[in-house]
């Protein structure tokens, strides 16, 4: 990731952010983002003195968390933007018993149990805020002392931008590493961060001699051509009055720089493989079909069903259900285990890898199976990946 960026190159990478997220797997983020800004935000004039350091760069407007949100409306708004579909019934479940494990759901029903246990004073705290993170004022004393508690889990983080979405800024552990790069290794420490950021991007507007409103525009999901589906939104909440496109225009700061932050994974495909990757893709509704990690080989295609998805491989045909997906995420990537190893092949697979775990745990699977099922866990970002020989797999919450 180069940081002496442009706009024209910064919407470059928003855009195919975007794309991605609207066809590389079955969650269609940008219409789970569209439909969370709807029901829990709002845009309103800005109100900064003209010494501010955002109406030096032009600002008009900011973004604020409305002041009827209820904590189950931003918990489904939160779950949809950040949470694959297929874990919303099991965290809400976890959330209602106060189940909070250090399993699959331990960040995100942590993050939300914080949230639930501090909603009053977190809600009235974002409901007042008027700042951005390009204000002269963009923290305080109660922000400041929220951000210092620190967490591993990247849920952490994207609770401070969904409650304050023009100020703070979400990462997961691919983007934490661009962020770093831009920012002179910015240490984890989340005020640290927002404030080098702050300046990375004071410097990029006015090096670009762009407004903030410009700077918002270069996030405009419609470019992806998928149409804010209404029947597609992720826990929607009934007659509620959801927009018609991905308006408007001017995006919170929050959501810009997430995707401008993006890293994606067909690159790190190709950069894994070094040029062998034929990762390939088609964006036929329903339907996901990618090259291996590897790069090699026949594409995997997968579709979703009611109980899982349908995988076609190769000349060969299963099915992955969600109860074995729940299976290999919580034994094969219990919460804190490191890299571990994809090991698909079929004549010595390796003890400690995929492939092994899955020929030993479930009939029907052989170590080969691995290659196929990671690549659906990576595309449908449920895992993260790193390598070639040996090609690595890891949690994507930590
Ligand atoms: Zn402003
Ligand atoms: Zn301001």
């Amino acid at each position: 990731m180069k940081c002496d960026q442009v706009f024209a190159t910064i919407q470059a990478r928003i855009d195919r952010s975007n794309y991605d997220s609207a066809y590389r797997n079955l969650n269609k983020y940008i219409i789970q983002e569209q439909a969370s800004l709807d029901e829990i935000y709002e845009a309103y004039l800005c109100p900064c003195p003209p010494a501010c350091e955002c109406r030096k760069h032009l600002c008009r407007l900011h973004w604020r968390l409305r002041g009827n949100v209820t904590f189950p409306q931003f918990r489904d708004a939160f779950l949809r933007m950040f949470v694959h579909r297929f874990f919303h019934a099991g965290a809400i479940q976890a959330l209602d018993l106060d189940r909070i494990g250090s399993g699959r759901l331990g960040g995100v029903a942590s993050t939300l149990l914080h949230i639930h246990d501090n909603w009053p004073s977190l809600f009235k705290n974002a409901v007042s805020w008027s700042g951005t993170l390009l204000c002269t004022n963009w923290q305080d004393e109660f922000w400041r002392q929220e951000w210092s508690a620190y967490d591993k889990s990247v849920y952490w983080a994207k609770q401070w931008a969904m409650l304050l979405p023009d100020t703070c800024v979400p990462y997961d552990s691919a983007s934490r590493v661009a962020i770093r790069e831009c920012t002179g290794g910015a240490p984890p420490g989340y005020f640290e961060m927002l404030d080098r950021l702050r300046s990375h991007l004071i410097d990029l507007l006015n090096r670009e001699g762009g407004t903030v409103m410009d700077f918002r525009e270069l996030d405009a999901p419609g470019r992806a051509g998928l149409h804010f589906d209404h029947a597609s939104i992720a826990l929607p909440h009934l007659g509620f009055p959801y927009s018609y496109d991905y308006l408007p225009v001017h995006r919170p700061l929050s959501r810009v720089i997430d995707k401008f932050f993006y890293s994606p994974v067909t690159s790190r495909l190709l950069k894994a493989n070094a040029g062998t990757s034929s990762s390939a893709f088609s964006g036929s509704p329903g339907q996901c079909s990618f090259s291996t990690l590897s790069g090699t080989g026949s594409l995997v295609n997968w579709s979703r069903q009611a109980h899982g998805y349908h995988v076609e491989w190769g000349g060969s045909k299963f099915t992955l259900t969600f109860a074995q997906i729940e299976v290999i995420l919580d034994e094969f990537f219990p919460a804190g285990c490191d890299w571990k190893k994809l090991g698909a092949s079929e004549t010595d697979p390796p003890p400690d890898g995929l492939g092994r775990f899955l020929s030993d745990r479930f009939t029907g699977f052989t170590p080969r199976h691995a290659s196929a099922i990671a690549t659906i866990l990576v595309h449908e970002q449920l895992i993260d990946f790193h390598g070639k020989k040996p090609i690595l797999l890891r949690r994507i919450d930590e």
